[in-house]
């Protein structure tokens, strides 16, 4: 082990042609110094490890070679090339403007600048991290930098280009590094791997790649890791297990269980792999490039974003031809949207639920887009092959609850929020009624419509399938009653219980009611939550069919906060704390 060394280490490239994933880079700065056209500052920048420094050293021991090879390249065997493959070149300097970030530093770099190089043409001094310096240091070096000694040579290197003054930037020839592909880096993996008498399964290789996310070094030192976890035989369920990165396996039955709109399934595999202690927007984001890679996968013209190893590729292609273009659009956007949502959500695990759930109902309900439109939502119960069938004594709600905003705000709903109606009253119709009842031909996206269709469509399935359902008639005093004592309870969720507090449910028909707030934000926030208000209201007024919808008031949803008062009113009703501070401190607006 005393002479073993990394392979980002032993492995870094000695020439251009070396580099990996940055060909047209190279040849640009091969040919500059074949035309000899050279400016005296060069700014790198680009993610980490993807070869600025490498760059910048192969660029410095190019220019200095003394017999350079016709294609430009250094020859690695001259007195110049030997110091420098060999560390001990004084023509190149290194900084380190993470820690050496001070005037002083820079004033010390600017005495070496003045001396010529004892052998070659041009020393050149490479500032690594060049967005850490002071702005002092910065200063102290634009003089230099500006009109630098003919035989001095500037690269800086920087993760974070918007991070250097543009007095810098626009003394400098810009180059930017991008993150290298998975097929460049499993690429230069094999080489590695035969290299060091390494067996390794391409698709192994193509997960390291992916976990590296675009960087070569990281690459290399995750490819040491697993080398030593398992003894030169890298195998793919070797990387997975090693890496924690969840099997591509899990996925394609995820898929399959949406495809034949198994919830059932969906929902066990989805216990399997958080019982692995795989995290759950990890879950949903792989989830997501899943469909996303059935999608480009689809068509030769997109083939190219695909970044899945060549073994694997057939299998894609044999999934992608039993999904619609509509059902994966639809599909990224569900996962999509509950990545989003996570964050926020109370229960994590119910909304990934809710979200296979979704998922399984595109494949039946066939007309995804329709059901968009309206904001309906199957009963989960007549739909896949692989349901139970109707418990009697079930409660029935046919008509899930709807979410509309008045045009022209219209948004789109189909949302966890959506299902939470599907899911508050465990529900199975038979599958004809309700059918009928959500996609009439001429029913449309009007509040109006829907308003006018409610009572037919529910006297409908109402005649076919009344079991046992409890419905109490109420007031719409009971109600406002009901809803402020809910409000009133809620001692975390600030904006939901000010919402509740300013926006009172107007009663409709069919124990329908109505909630009309003043913008999107409120809109969100109560039908994220209208899951847990509608069980409550349900249970308090003896009602099981209860239905909330949220409408955003036209006339007050473009009134934003402009005036110092009305900031203050707005802040005042998200903590009403504010009112005390400002009479203790004796505060006044302007
Ligand atoms: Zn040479």
């Amino acid at each position: 082990m005393d002479n073993y060394i990394v392979s980002a280490r032993k492995y870094r490239p000695s020439t251009f042609r070396s580099v990996v994933g940055q060909k047209s880079l190279t040849t640009t700065l091969k040919n500059a110094i074949q035309s000899n056209k050279l400016a005296h500052a060069y700014l790198f920048c680009g993610p980490r490890g993807v070869g600025k420094t490498s760059c910048a050293r192969i660029f410095a021991k190019t220019i200095n070679c003394l017999n350079p090879t016709a294609d430009g390249e250094a020859c690695n065997e001259c007195e110049s090339c030997k110091a420098f493959n060999e560390q001990r070149s004084y023509n190149i300097h290194e900084l380190d403007a993470a820690s050496n970030n001070s005037v002083d530093d820079i004033r010390a770099l600017i005495d070496q600048v003045r001396i010529p190089p004892p052998i070659g043409k041009y020393k050149v001094f490479i500032i690594d991290e060049v967005h850490m310096l002071s702005s002092a240091a910065f200063n102290a070096f634009l003089k230099t930098l500006e009109e630098p000694p003919h035989h001095a040579l500037f690269i800086l290197a920087t993760t974070e280009k918007h991070k250097v003054l543009p007095t810098i930037l626009s003394r400098c020839q810009i180059y930017d590094f991008s993150r290298i592909s998975i097929a460049d880096m499993v690429e230069h993996l094999e080489y590695v791997s035969s290299c060091e008498g390494v067996t390794a399964e391409p698709e192994a290789l193509n997960v390291i790649a992916q976990k590296a996310d675009g960087g070569m070094r990281d690459a290399l030192s995750i490819f040491d890791q697993v080398v030593s976890f398992t003894n030169g035989n890298i195998t793919y369920q070797a990387v997975i297990d090693n890496l924690n990165v969840l099997d591509y396996e899990y996925y394609f039955r995820l898929t399959d269980a949406m495809l034949s709109g198994n919830v059932r399934s969906a929902i066990l595999i989805l216990n399997d792999i958080l019982g692995k202690g795989f995290d759950g927007q990890n879950i949903i984001t792989g989830l997501a490039s899943h469909f996303r890679d059935l999608l480009v996968c689809k068509d030769e013209a997109t083939l190219i974003l695909f970044e899945v190893g060549a073994s694997i590729r057939e299998r894609y292609k044999e999934m992608a031809k039993r999904c619609s273009d509509g059902l994966l659009f639809k599909a990224i956007e569900l996962a999509n949207t509950c990545d989003l949502n996570y964050r926020a959500s109370r229960n994590k695990r119910l909304l990934l639920e809710l979200t296979l759930i979704q998922l399984c109902q595109l494949s039946s309900a066939g007309q995804p887009a329709d059901d968009k439109k309206k904001g309906l939502i199957e009963p989960i119960a007549s739909n896949g092959p692989g349901q139970a069938p109707a418990q009697p004594g079930q409660a029935v709600a046919t008509q899930t609850y709807t979410v509309q905003s008045a045009p022209p705000l219209q948004r789109p709903v189909q949302s966890p929020q959506e299902m939470t109606g599907a899911t508050a009253i465990p529900q199975a119709p038979p599958a004809s009624t309700p059918k009928r009842v959500a996609r009439p031909p001429q029913f449309g996206t009007s509040i109006k419509e829907i308003g006018v269709e409610h009572p037919k469509a529910q006297a409908t399935a109402q005649a076919a399938t009344v079991v046992q359902e409890i419905q109490s008639p109420f007031s719409q005093e009971a109600l406002v009653h009901y809803w402020d004592a809910y409000a009133s309870a809620i001692d975390k969720k600030v904006y939901l219980k000010n919402t509740m507090i300013n926006c009172k449910p107007a009663l409709q028909d069919n124990y329908c009611f109505e909630v009309c707030v003043h913008n999107p934000g409120q809109q969100d926030e109560l039908t994220n939550n209208c899951i847990d208000i509608l069980s409550y209201l349900r249970v308090q007024l003896k009602n099981t069919r209860i239905q909330m919808r949220v409408r955003i008031d036209e006339t007050n949803q473009k009134h934003l906060a402009y005036t110092s008062t009305e900031k203050y009113e707005h802040l005042l009703n998200i903590n009403p704390v504010l009112a005390k501070l400002k009479d203790e401190f004796n505060l006044t607006l302007d």
